[in-house]
């Protein structure tokens, strides 16, 4: 079964079941330490939209992974590539209209970088109000909070940016990339921090908005140091096992009239 939505010719994708929901991975291009490349948000979120899809190829369509996100913040890192988030946010309601207007009515924005979420969040909303579809936004270490719980080496605040998740799961992948000799720990919230701990495992009660680079030297927030690739593999297969449980459950919701009350 025909999945990658860029595949697919006019009169097919005219003809596809619409109750099929629409993949769209958002990543980032940007500094991920000494240790790894500035494309680890876009080889992660990637590789699990596409692993997602293979396993469910009839419920789902995929589509291009969006590689820039937004991240100014990051820019006093070398290799920033930063979108205002306005531009995002019209951007990706863009991609979902289009979605709309050929009578898709399930989307999931499935986003691999941490600050896109509050933006991939009000894009999933705009959607809904503009549109007749239901909109999902998932950030992806969300969905498998209890595995990172599980299964972590690394102390609480050792999985930030890119620390043990991301360094672990890149491993997996492409270690040829991956320059662990380079890796440092930098924990720079834990557990002593009850409401501003930035770890995916569980996430931050509360935000602290900085400059990365007035928190982090070399731009690691984490410990990469205890990252391999059998855990890697272990954390990429719960990412796929949860987000396809996720698409199970948007492909059950009735999908409702509104009804104005005035
Ligand atoms: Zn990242």
């Amino acid at each position: 079964m025909k999945s990658v939505y860029g595949k697919f010719t006019w009169p097919e994708i005219k003809a596809v079941d619409k109750n099929r929901v629409v993949l769209l991975p958002v990543g980032a291009m940007e500094d991920h330490g000494p240790h790894l490349p500035l494309d680890t948000d876009n080889l992660i979120v990637t590789r699990l939209a596409e692993a997602v899809v293979d396993s469910i190829p009839c419920e789902t369509l995929l589509l291009p992974t969006l590689p820039f996100g937004f991240n100014e913040h990051h820019k006093d890192f070398p290799g920033v590539i930063y979108i205002q988030p306005e531009t995002l946010l019209h951007f990706v309601c863009d991609i979902t209209r289009s979605l709309a207007h050929h009578g898709f009515r399930r989307i999931l924005i499935l986003n691999g970088h941490g600050s896109n979420h509050p933006v991939l969040d009000l894009a999933a909303r705009k959607t809904v109000i503009e549109t007749e579809c239901i909109c999902v936004s998932a950030s992806y270490w969300n969905l498998m909070a209890d595995t990172l719980k599980a299964e972590r080496r690394s102390r609480t605040g050792g999985m930030a940016h890119a620390g043990e998740l991301e360094t672990a799961i890149y491993l997996y992948f492409d270690p040829q990339h991956v320059q662990l000799d380079k890796a440092r720990t930098n924990i720079v919230h834990d557990e002593d921090n009850r409401y501003l701990c930035l770890d995916l495992a569980g996430g931050a009660k509360a935000m602290v908005m900085q400059w990365w680079s007035a928190q982090t030297a070399d731009g690691t927030m984490g410990d990469p140091t205890v990252a391999d690739a059998d855990k890697g593999k272990i954390f990429f297969d719960a990412a796929v096992r949860e987000t396809v449980g996720l698409i199970k459950e948007i492909r059950q919701i009735e999908i409702n009239p509104r009804r104005d009350h005035h």
